[in-house]
């Protein structure tokens, strides 16, 4: 249907909608529109003092500011309820879904594409398994690309997403830990991946040294490109099983244990290796203390003696677990 318009010089443009929008009659509800050196403002009602002219503008398409606003036409809200965050590992988003959710996979990753411009490509990505801890994904919108850049602190990092663990959800602790470094301190990166924890307390502390062992090619391949990116030489990448590569490091000042579906198995080793060390080991548990129980009857087995220093929840895992960490010192 026609409505009122205000038609003026595309050169008296800007000064025009702002007297016009200054009078409360521009409809800011329609697009503005063009017809040759003029431009055509839509009113919600007559004014004085202008070439008015019907015209039948067209609406403006509110944009859509939340995924749960695109998708609550096309997914049951009782599924949408069940809609977990994403993941942003640079421009590549990674998404958990439940079996429900699966069927409606490609618009969701295409919602995830609208809303967010940086976003390249989102892949469903299912448990992750194996001894690398590497996901299953399954690209489900955008352009097939694993390999990015995620930036945290400063740091950058440089990865695979579908052949390296990496999770984003432990930037605050990667902080903290590098936050307690004192200076010239030896560090031991057990279980390093492509290097988060060694590469953010090389750069934020001023260790003397950080040994960083993957059982993972890959990940030590990153690791060394993200050795370079940061300009981070004090770290010495290490391709290897941990259990073995620890007899021949150095008693390390502090030690990070973050494989935590099976830190504890290494931790006899641990023991039986140095004389005394702080570490920092994540576990997956349905509560706190069973943590600390099983490290206080493997350091008496192992003749240490044990000194807790702090204990977080750093996440939740699955409906009835979530990962801690306990820092503590042993001798
Ligand atoms: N710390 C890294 C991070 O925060 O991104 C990686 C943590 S990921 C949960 C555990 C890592 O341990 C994986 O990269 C896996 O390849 C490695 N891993 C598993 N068993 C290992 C072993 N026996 N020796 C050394 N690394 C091992």
């Amino acid at each position: 249907m026609p409505m009122i318009g205000a038609r003026v010089s595309r050169a008296e443009g800007e000064k025009h909608r702002k007297t016009l929008l200054d009078r409360g009659v521009l409809d800011i509800n329609f697009k503005i529109a063009y017809d040759g050196d003029f431009i055509i403002f839509p009113l919600k009602e007559e004014i004085s003092g202008y070439d008015l002219v019907e015209y039948n503008f067209l609406p403006l398409e509110k944009r859509k500011t939340s995924i749960r606003e695109i998708l609550s036409e096309k997914i049951p809200e009782s599924y949408l309820l069940k809609l977990r965050a994403f993941d942003a590992i640079g421009n590549i988003a990674l998404i958990q879904l439940s079996d429900e959710l699966i069927s409606y996979q490609k618009i969701i990753g295409e919602a995830l594409l609208e809303l967010n411009p940086f976003i390249k490509c989102v892949f469903r990505k299912d448990s992750i398994e194996g001894k690398y801890r590497v996901p299953k994904l399954e690209l489900i919108a955008g352009e097939y690309t694993t390999e990015t850049v995620y930036q945290e602190f400063g740091v950058r990092i440089l990865l695979d997403v579908s052949k390296v663990y990496f999770s984003p959800r432990l930037s605050e602790e990667r902080k903290r830990i590098a936050s307690l470094v004192k200076k010239d301190e030896t560090i031991l990166d057990m279980f390093c991946g492509v290097g988060p924890f060694s590469l953010m307390i090389s750069k934020k502390s001023n260790p003397k040294k950080i040994y960083a062992i993957d059982i993972n090619e890959a990940a030590i391949y990153y690791l060394k490109k993200n050795i370079a990116l940061n300009k981070t030489y004090n770290i010495v990448p290490i391709h290897g099983d941990s259990r073995k590569e620890i007899k021949n490091i150095e008693n390390p000042d502090r030690i990070i244990m973050n494989l935590p579906h099976s830190s504890f198995e290494f931790l006899p080793d641990v023991f039986s290796t140095y004389k005394s060390s702080i570490v920092h080991l994540y576990a997956v548990s349905e509560n706190i203390n069973s943590v600390k129980k099983k490290i206080i009857e493997l350091s008496s087995e192992n003749n240490k003696k044990i000194e807790f220093i702090t204990e977080r929840t750093v996440k939740s895992y699955s409906p009835n677990t979530d990962i801690y960490c306990i820092d503590f010192a042993f001798s």
